[in-house]
């Protein structure tokens, strides 16, 4: 079997010219005669890469002088556990807004650091729509407001950067990161699990301004504080240099695309492709998250019948199509429509969408 095209919420889809470049430069990287993955991250040739893909995505994002861009370790998971321990002291409290299952899950991760405070939740009403934003009760006073700009399971996305005032906000951005523009100088901290928009799993992006670093936070080992990963430039112990490698060739591709307002134009018609598809087929297939909340990176959807459920996807994968089931939380269908997805995938899905239903009825 070739190359399919590939709906996995994560890992996910890579770009086939970043595997391209890799599979070319594994055995005999940068003519070093050795693959990138055999040599010290202290090197001369790696220490180069890395500045260089840091450089790259510092250009992306437009990251400004006093953010600190670290390539660390652990998953998003562990830094819903370290953000509190580095940026709260001992009593200290942090506002949580929860739109979904991750948010639910860094807010519960945190709570054995401070006293977490949700100050705005949809969970009442199944995650189909953002928490309201009239709503939500802020403390002036809190260390942080965390918050998921993407729900990789529910489907649900922020479309513009909340205000939360002088509190400095924190984004888990593990399924949306590099996909449009973003205006980096709205947070404190951002942080993404590199498994989606940027390379492997095991490499986890933060940009953290710089005076953020400096707060003392509560007693912690050396290898907890990002202060100290930030002093040694991410290499306060070995990093994962075949992510940060790849990370690097996926920036690189992502400059050589026309950046981030040209995927961010790309994402929007994947995802109105699909939703138009989806809203069009009389009932047939359903998302039922609430029109002006909806993921342009992660589509959950329903079939009208979950007897057919089975069938869908045993079709589409022998069609090609790979990774539609759904969130186990959910059921149904789910399709993620990463940078690195192109629209020819979207259009290919929609086709056998719509034969799908006619051979079904
Ligand atoms: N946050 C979000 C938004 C995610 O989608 C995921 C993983 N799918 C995580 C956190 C957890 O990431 P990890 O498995 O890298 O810890």
């Amino acid at each position: 079997m070739g190359r399919v095209w590939n709906f996995s919420a994560g890992p996910a889809a890579l770009p086939q010219a970043v595997l391209e470049q890799a599979q070319r430069e594994l055995l005999d990287w940068n003519g070093s005669g050795a693959s990138v993955m055999e040599q010290s991250h202290r090197g001369k040739r790696f220490i180069a890469m890395a500045e260089r893909a840091e450089a790259d995505l510092r250009e992306l994002l437009d990251v400004p002088d006093d953010y600190a861009v670290l390539f660390l370790q652990g998953g998003a998971t562990q830094h819903f556990a370290q953000i509190p321990m580095n940026l709260a002291a001992p009593g200290d409290s942090a506002d949580y807004v929860v739109s979904g299952h991750w948010s639910e899950k860094a807010a519960n991760e945190a709570m054995p650091y401070l006293r977490v405070n949700v100050a705005a939740s949809s969970k009442a009403d199944g995650y189909l729509h953002l928490p309201r934003r009239g709503a939500w009760r802020l403390d002036p006073a809190a260390a942080y407001v965390h918050y998921t700009p993407n729900e990789t399971i529910h489907g649900v996305e922020f479309h513009d950067v909340p205000e939360v005032g002088d509190v400095p906000l924190v984004a888990d951005m593990s399924s949306n990161i590099l996909s449009g523009p973003l205006d980096v100088r709205r947070f404190g901290l951002i942080y993404a699990g590199a498994q989606k928009n940027i390379g492997p799993s095991g490499l986890v992006l933060m940009i953290v301004r710089r005076d953020l670093l400096e707060r003392a936070g509560r007693p912690m080992a050396r290898i907890f504080r990002y202060a100290e990963h930030a002093a040694a430039g991410s290499m306060l112990n070995t990093p994962n240099t075949w992510g940060w490698y790849l990370a690097g060739l996926t920036f690189g591709w992502l400059k050589a695309h026309g950046g981030l307002a040209a995927m961010g134009e790309r994402n929007r018609a994947k995802a109105a492709l699909l939703y138009a598809a989806i809203d069009g087929s009389d009932g047939y297939y359903r998302n039922p998250v609430d029109a002006a909340s909806r993921s342009r990176m992660n589509v959950p959807f329903t079939l009208h019948d979950a007897a057919l459920d089975a069938a869908f996807l045993v079709e589409s994968e022998a069609a090609g199509l790979l990774a539609l089931k759904g969130h186990k939380a959910l059921g149904g269908m789910r399709a993620s429509l990463y940078n690195a997805v192109p629209l020819e995938a979207v259009q290919a899905l929609v086709g056998f969408m719509r034969d799908f239903a006619r051979r079904h009825g």
